[in-house]
């Protein structure tokens, strides 16, 4: 046994420090940013923040709604052939993935799609633990038979494994291991590692090599979003984030609720009424059985399923992300996206906001 005593960090742990700026408005700020990918050696110009797959946010509506912004979506491993064919020609081949897992019927699903539809680019490589063998493997066995491609890969959270997966033909991986807003990892495994400190260790490994990571999973609110552009990721995936919208296709419940109160006018008891959608981990009991019909015996559940107070269309959450991140620009000095790390300097905190009337937004 070994105990690591450096202090690793996650986002709740610090803040960005502000700096001297000559910015005068986030209108000045450019979110864009221009990749060319190591093995695939294909452009890429967009604003670097991703949909997950996962059920109700890496949906080809959501890809619809968020390419208009520029942004990227990794679409479910569940979507089909035919799911695509009324949609691929309207799907900007720059800003979506097709996921895969790493079984035979996953490869052969992958080959079916991308021999029928050419102009997709990326392949999204997800498995939850990225340091298996297997694993390793399929990424060469991906690589060899689509060299053009881009390959995101992962999860992992250290600098070793990162760079693994780059030399196995990775051109992004992905990074993060039980920080999901509906993941239990941590809970049922013991296993983790804080996010920021994955994301600081890990882009320092993949760029050294000249590939790029993504930051996936632990983003709570636009300020997160922008510490992970600020410690170093080149893309920032967000599952809980893009949940809970039309475009997710989740059913919508109306909840109505006797508050317990009564108008005193009228003598009546007042009621609520709020909207909510279902939201659930990919490894959730309530995931296995819809996509698999069962939870195999030899696993438990690694997610959870939860209700979110539903929220609409997904462009209002997008223009609510971006100007956070454009308003962080400003307050740190970075014109493009690309200097926000480079500006950022993090001070350690023991307390983020101040939560006196609770921690939510303005509503
Ligand atoms: P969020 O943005 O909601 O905090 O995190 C999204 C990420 O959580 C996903 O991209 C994926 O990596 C991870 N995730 C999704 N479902 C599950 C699950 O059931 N179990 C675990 N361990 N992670 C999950």
């Amino acid at each position: 046994m070994r105990i690591e005593d450096e202090h690793k960090l996650d986002f709740a742990d610090v803040l960005i420090r502000p700096k001297r700026s000559t910015l005068k408005s986030r209108k000045d700020v450019d979110l864009n940013r221009t990749y060319t990918f190591r093995h695939s050696q294909k452009a890429y110009k967009g604003i670097p923040i991703m949909a997950a797959n996962m059920d109700g946010v890496g949906t080809i509506e959501i890809a619809l709604a968020l390419q208009k912004h520029g942004l990227f979506t990794c679409l479910v491993k569940t979507i089909t052939v035919d799911d695509l064919r009324p949609h691929i020609e309207n799907l900007d081949a720059e800003h979506f993935a097709i996921s895969t897992g790493t079984n035979m019927q996953d490869f052969e699903n992958l080959k079916t799609i991308l021999e029928a539809y050419p102009k997709i680019q990326f392949i999204c490589i997800d498995v939850a633990n990225g340091y298996s063998e297997h694993f390793g493997h399929f990424v060469h066995k991906v690589r060899s038979t689509f060299p053009n491609h881009t390959i995101i890969a992962g999860n992992v959270v250290t600098a070793d494994m990162t760079q693994e997966l780059i030399l196995r033909g990775a051109d992004i991986v992905k990074v993060g291991i039980g920080p999901g807003s509906v993941c239990t990892t941590r809970i049922q495994t013991g296993v983790g590692y804080p996010q920021l400190s994955a994301i600081i260790e890990c882009a320092e490994a993949a760029h050294g090599l000249g590939a790029h990571i993504i930051s996936d999973g632990g983003c709570t609110c636009p300020g997160d979003v922008a510490k992970a552009f600020g410690g170093g990721a080149d893309f920032v995936m967000l599952g809980g984030m893009f949940a809970g919208h039309d475009e997710g296709g989740g059913h919508i419940i109306l909840e109505k609720r006797n508050t317990g109160l009564v108008d005193l006018q009228t003598n009546e008891p007042i009621y609520e009424e709020k909207s909510f959608v279902k939201f659930y981990g990919m490894s959730s009991k309530t995931a296995m059985e819809k996509n698999y019909g069962e939870v195999a015996e030899y696993r438990s559940s690694e997610g959870k399923t939860v209700k979110l107070p539903y929220r609409g269309q997904v462009n209002s959450t997008v223009l609510d992300i971006l100007g956070g991140l454009r308003s962080t620009c400003t307050y740190v000095g970075a014109r493009h996206l690309k200097e926000l790390s480079r500006s950022t300097t993090f001070v350690r905190v023991a307390r983020q906001f101040n939560q006196v009337f609770g921690n939510g937004k303005d509503s």
